[in-house]
């Protein structure tokens, strides 16, 4: 199947604008007006284009019945690449909003298109139901609740159908919990006059979006190595974010091994590499041709460059870099030193309670010449001889909350591992 037919999406995009603008119209003036437009309204639409939805436009929705809709996400404003193209997205997000008094019973077809990607960006599955067995569930957080609660789903090929009785307001679904560029900006709003924190504006992505460094240490003057830690360069791994705020909350909380971090540390946090892909509804990249902030560029382009120069600055000693992968048995400990990753699991076992067990891959020798680009670890392992460790720490079976302390436990972890420094770092 191809992209979704452009005149039938727009006709429905501009019934739910006239439908948008008959509403305020009506509020604004008269309350019976208002209740005779909801009698002859469709009871519940779609909603995209907010903070983080994907897809992000209404072209990337079909309505197919009264209550019937088909979802696209891998839909994207302009032909896209690798994880922005056909059939290859890694991200989902949009609202079932139901303008009715009643609960509504919602069709939702979720339509991956797994066989419609470019043979150049094919997925790199095995087959549709491997492709598909990451695919095979939802998440939905009701109107008025906090909590995204786990929805399976019926898979046919590569269109995952979810049946929802849609209580009246907004029942928001996604692939896996968000975390969008309106709450980062909330999060480093919250740090601003903490007295251990430093804010810094490093630059601003393509579309002026703001690009933070927190700066986290206490006052003591002595010599303190330096900890990077950088979150979000792949927009849909959400579970990232939540690592790392679990990770600068514990930080900054009363645990006497934080205030020992914080006298022997400086933190350097990158809490959002990549938010124009986090804000447009983007998996990988920063716009559907886009880069991959995940590649540290040493001729820098104007996208990677105050990324590049903050990790430049910050000359880590130890790095992380935060990921989810969408394997929903496995954590991936990625590129740690053996002697330390030892340690590192006897502190932080297999969170069998999740259900996942580690992924161990050691680092490889670096190759003797630098490459044009090379993933944080190798770069930072190669440039200032960091200690350095890549964590995927995926979402099934764990709520917002366990995922930031997930975070807080493996940074607790490394830093146990890392102190008393074993004989032999390498
Ligand atoms: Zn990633």
């Amino acid at each position: 199947m191809s992209q979704p037919a452009t005149p039938f999406a727009r006709t429905f995009s501009h019934g739910v604008l006239v439908l948008g603008l008959l509403f305020q119209f009506a509020h604004q003036t008269d309350v019976s007006r208002a209740a005779a437009d909801e009698s002859t309204a469709p009871a519940v639409r779609i909603l995209v284009g907010f903070d983080g939805s994907c897809p992000h436009d209404p072209a990337g929705v079909k309505q197919e019945g009264p209550d019937r809709f088909r979802i696209f996400p891998s839909w994207r404003s302009s032909p896209g690449i690798d994880e922005e193209a056909v059939g290859r997205s890694t991200r989902l997000g949009f609202k079932v909003v139901n303008a009715g008094q009643a609960a509504a019973s919602v069709d939702l077809w979720i339509d991956w298109q797994y066989h419609d990607a470019p043979p150049k960006d094919r997925p790199s599955f095995a087959s549709v139901d491997e492709f598909m067995s990451y695919r095979d569930f939802v998440v939905m957080r009701l109107p008025k609740s906090e909590r995204w609660r786990t929805v399976m789903a019926d898979v046919t090929d590569s269109v995952a159908h979810v049946r929802l009785e849609a209580p009246p307001g907004e029942t928001e679904i996604h692939w896996h919990p968000p975390y969008n560029y309106t709450q980062s900006e909330r999060f480093v709003d919250s740090l601003r006059e903490h007295p251990l924190v430093k804010v810094e504006k490093i630059g601003e992505s393509p579309e002026k979006r703001n690009l933070w460094l927190l700066r986290i240490t206490d006052a003591s003057p002595r010599p303190k190595k330096n900890f990077l830690i950088r979150s979000r360069v792949h927009p849909y791994e959400s579970a990232s974010s939540y690592a790392m705020e679990g990770m600068v909350r514990w930080l900054l909380s009363d645990d006497a091994y934080a205030a020992a971090a914080l006298r022997e540390y400086e933190f350097y946090v990158i809490p959002m590499a990549n938010p124009d892909g986090v804000h447009n509804g983007l998996g990988a990249l920063t716009a559907p041709r886009g880069a991959d902030v995940c590649f540290i560029l040493y001729k820098p382009d104007a996208v990677n460059l105050p990324l590049k120069q903050a990790i430049d600055r910050a000359r880590p000693d130890v790095a992380i870099d935060l990921h989810n992968w969408q394997n929903k048995h496995t954590d991936g400990l990625l590129g740690l030193y053996p002697v330390i990753r030892e340690r590192f699991v006897r502190y932080m076992p297999d969170q069998l309670e999740f259900g996942k067990q580690w992924t161990i891959r050691d680092p490889k020798p670096l190759s003797p010449e630098a490459p044009e680009k090379e993933l944080l670890r190798t770069y930072c392992e190669r440039n200032f001889e960091a200690v350095t460790v890549t964590f995927e720490f995926p979402w099934f079976g764990r709520t917002t909350d366990d995922m930031q302390a997930t975070g807080q436990k493996a940074l607790w972890s490394l830093l146990r591992s890392l102190d008393p420094p074993p004989d032999k770092l390498r």
